[in-house]
């Protein structure tokens, strides 16, 4: 299946590890240019030299926070510079913090929410604008099987991807006409540094070991296994597609089956 992803200009925040780093080397075997933003210029610099020599696209890293207005506008602003429009933005952030109600501070809450749903606000505020006058864009959250199904002590994750869920399916139906898709991504337990932090804090919280903490996952996922990242970002590569053009609004599980629910 041809994607119609080359020459398309993609921006994937929060890239130089994780889901973020496999989406955005699988939109760059389909042929996309690419501006990746992360906070440690030094891995960034890394992942772009790699993920240029590996494709052959332009690949521009920006280094930067993405829970900074600034610095969010600082991103886009170079990604024009260079290359004159964003078609494709997928929205992503490092995972705040696992905890309880109890456990969590307001400062806590403020930190997380600038994380995970100002960021995603700001990424779009951004683009959106050149999206609708071309009559073309797609807008792609990484979001979380917690919006279906929340995930016990991550009281911070299952609250702000809600809001973010929200917002998306809002947005879904105000950008729909001028060519804009809007979906989300939802990630189950998949191997990446996150999912070490996540068995980390439940180890120390349960008093087990962190392979019996991954052990505990797997038999709750009926395949048995942890993702792969690339098994997610080949989702992304068809939702950012010109083949995806009527899909919009969606939520999509990559989670080997995690959630129970119909829908
Ligand atoms: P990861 O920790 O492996 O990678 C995170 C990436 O984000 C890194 O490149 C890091 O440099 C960058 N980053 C972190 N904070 C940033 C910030 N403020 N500004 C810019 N860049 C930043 O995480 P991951 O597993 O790739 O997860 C990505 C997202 O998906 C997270 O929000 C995570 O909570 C969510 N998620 C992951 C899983 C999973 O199993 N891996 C499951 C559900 C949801």
């Amino acid at each position: 299946m041809d994607l119609g992803l080359k020459g398309k200009v993609a921006l994937v925040a929060a890239a130089s590890r994780g889901l973020g780093r496999a989406v955005a080397e699988e939109l760059a075997a389909e042929g996309a240019s690419l501006v990746l933003c992360a906070r440690g210029a030094e891995s960034l610099a890394e992942t772009c030299e790699q993920i240029e020599r590996t494709s052959g696209v332009q690949v521009l890293g920006v280094a930067g926070d993405v829970s900074s207005s600034e610095d969010v506008s600082r991103i886009v602003g170079a990604a024009l510079e260079r290359f004159g429009r964003v078609d494709i933005l997928v929205t992503n952030a490092g995972g705040p913090p696992a905890g309880t109600f109890e456990s969590l501070s307001a400062e806590d809450w403020e930190r997380a929410t600038r994380l995970t749903l100002t960021s995603v606000l700001n990424l779009t505020r951004a683009v959106l604008p050149g999206m609708r006058e071309r009559r073309w864009g797609r807008i792609l959250n990484v979001t979380s099987i917690a919006v279906k199904q929340p995930v016990e002590n991550l009281m911070l994750s299952n609250s702000l991807r809600a809001a973010v869920t929200g917002f998306a399916r809002t947005l879904a139906n105000e950008v729909a006409a001028d060519g804009v898709t809007v979906n989300n991504l939802l990630p189950g337990y998949t191997r990446t540094e996150r999912v070490d932090e996540l068995a980390r804090a439940a180890a120390s919280r349960e008093g087990v070991s962190e392979a019996e903490a991954r052990a505990r996952w797997e038999a709750e996922i009926p395949m048995r296994r942890l993702g792969e990242p690339r098994e997610f970002a080949a989702l992304a590569a068809f939702l950012a597609s010109e083949r995806a053009g009527y899909i919009t609004g969606t939520n999509v599980t990559v989670d080997g089956g995690w959630v129970r629910s119909l829908l």
